[in-house]
């Protein structure tokens, strides 16, 4: 059966962080394949400070476009309300048949058990956590034990979980780039060069997104 990672945020903007850490997971992983899944609006997010879905897609479909193992859904762009990750995978299991590999950052992570019907959510996918600066491995334990009362196994990088499913901790080589940050770059008129594709900061400039002071950004046309 394939492998498929999947790589899902805000992407608001994507930037070479979550480029490079697909691409290192996926080969070390061997994945077949990686799907970006912009969300819509995000359940933990503030929505106000999040370019409309469009945009995002927009930027993931440039950001990609060179990689042949990057493949993009607007799944969660479709629904509508708040979309929720075990909704996602629900779905996207119904069109493709493969083992699912959910790409986390371990910050992100450490709140999985606040999120919609957690334990349904790791018997649907295994789990791949990156390291993010300021967290340790051995972390990824609270919020499953808040999930699951059973004893987790764990051999070297991996967590075994009662259903079966695994939670693998991939030391990547991350980068410190943040989508925070390119806002507020962007919003203060610096420069955003290295930090992301020029295809998506070309978008950006022409869009006019993220400029301090100009309200909405300007309507996908
Ligand atoms: P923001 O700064 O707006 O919170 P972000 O840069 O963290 O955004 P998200 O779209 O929220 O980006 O991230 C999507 C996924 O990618 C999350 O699992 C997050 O932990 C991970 N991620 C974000 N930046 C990096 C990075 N530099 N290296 C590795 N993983 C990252």
């Amino acid at each position: 059966m394939k492998k498929v990672g999947i790589l899902g945020g805000t992407f608001n903007p994507i930037h070479f962080g979550h480029l490079r850490a697909a691409e290192e997971i996926r080969e070390e992983l061997r994945l077949d394949k990686v799907i970006f899944i912009p969300s819509g609006i995000p359940p933990h997010r503030a929505a106000s400070e999040i370019v409309s879905f469009a945009h995002r897609y927009e930027m993931v479909k440039l950001a990609i476009a060179h990689n042949s193992f990057f493949t993009i859904s607007d799944i969660e762009g479709q629904r509508a309300g708040k979309s929720y990750t075990v909704d996602t995978l629900k779905l996207l299991k119904k069109e493709i048949e493969a083992k699912f590999y959910f790409i986390i950052g371990l910050d992100a992570f450490l709140e999985i058990d606040t999120w919609k019907s957690p334990k349904e959510l790791f018997t649907l996918t295994h789990f791949v956590v990156m390291p993010r600066i300021g967290f340790k491995q051995e972390e990824i334990l609270a919020p499953l034990r808040k999930i699951f009362s059973e004893e987790i196994k764990r051999k070297g990088d991996v967590f075994i979980l009662p259903t079966g499913n695994c939670v693998y901790f991939c030391p990547i080589f991350s980068l410190n780039i943040s989508a925070t940050h390119i806002r507020r770059l962007l919003a203060e008129g610096k420069s955003i060069r290295y930090l992301v594709p020029k295809e998506v900061a070309d978008y950006i400039y022409r869009k006019g997104l993220y400029r301090r002071g100009n309200g909405k950004e300007k309507d996908l046309s």
